[in-house]
């Protein structure tokens, strides 16, 4: 999941602003503390019960005094760290809320740093939304209004790839398993299948290197297909040859797609 709430978009030029002057390398400097995040949502306002500030995750307690945060922050760091290698920078910081009552894991960036949100009944299972919320809170870097069938499904690519190679717990044959076209992430899993496991650490290098051009599709001036186009140009340069006639050959819509994928 993905919110962005509505006060975001006016904060939106301000924070472009903030990143285009820097944070945007893999950050060096680890001893700055963040700030507590604005309270953009009721979730802000449960108590804090317990704050762990590790070298570029802070996490908040919301849920249970008898965890150990400082275990949740060390495996939450080592996603940070794996996926700032992997999209080939990072945020300075990302804010890791942990509580009981939320309907599933979801990031937003109301302040200076991104969000996540992940629930405390699996909180010590880093298969559990780890990679795939902290993914949201990396990409805000290129702008805000990434189309959500994408920015679902390179979240789900960022969760496949820590699966494989950050946690070792699966094999590539595991792929296998999502290999169906009602799976949401269907065209770019296709994509990862043909291209190879490097794909979308390439296809994030290439983002990255357009940061630019990115934040400007990537805004709510641009036009839904513009955007599209874009991707596909990207996901082409990454693949080395044009990926436009594979995904007509999936009968890919991104209409459709967009208010079939609404979660
Ligand atoms: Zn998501």
């Amino acid at each position: 999941m993905s919110f962005l709430f509505a006060a975001t978009r006016a904060l939106t030029a301000v924070l472009i602003a903030f990143l285009l002057g820097g944070a945007v390398a893999v950050p060096q400097d680890s001893s700055a503390v963040p700030k507590d995040p604005p309270p953009s949502t009721k979730w802000h306002q449960e108590p804090v019960l317990e704050k762990k500030v590790a070298k570029n995750v802070s996490v908040y307690n919301h849920a249970d005094a008898t965890i150990v945060l400082e275990t949740v922050a060390e495996q939450l760091q080592r996603q940070y760290d794996f996926l700032a290698k992997y999209t080939g920078g990072a945020p300075r910081w990302v804010l890791v809320h942990v509580g009981k009552d939320y309907e599933c894991g979801f990031s937003i960036h109301a302040g200076p740093d991104p969000e996540m949100f992940l629930q405390s009944g699996s909180i010590f299972d880093s298969s559990a939304n780890y990679a795939h919320e902290m993914m949201h809170c990396f990409m805000f870097d290129l702008g805000f209004a990434i189309p959500h069938w994408f920015n679902e499904s390179l979240s789900d690519m960022a969760w496949f790839d820590s699966e494989i190679d950050l946690w070792k717990r699966r094999k590539e044959a595991w792929l296998g398993e999502f290999d169906r076209v009602d799976y949401r992430s269907y065209e770019l899993l296709e994509l990862r299948r043909k291209y190879g496991h490097d794909y979308f650490a390439k296809v994030c290098a290439l983002f990255r290197k357009q940061q630019d051009e990115c934040r400007r599709v990537f805004s709510d001036a641009t036009k839904l297909d513009e955007k599209n186009d874009f991707i596909l140009a990207v996901l082409s340069q990454a693949a080395g040859e044009d990926v436009k006639p594979l995904f007509k050959e999936w009968g890919f819509n991104p209409r459709t797609r967009e208010r079939q994928r609404g979660y």
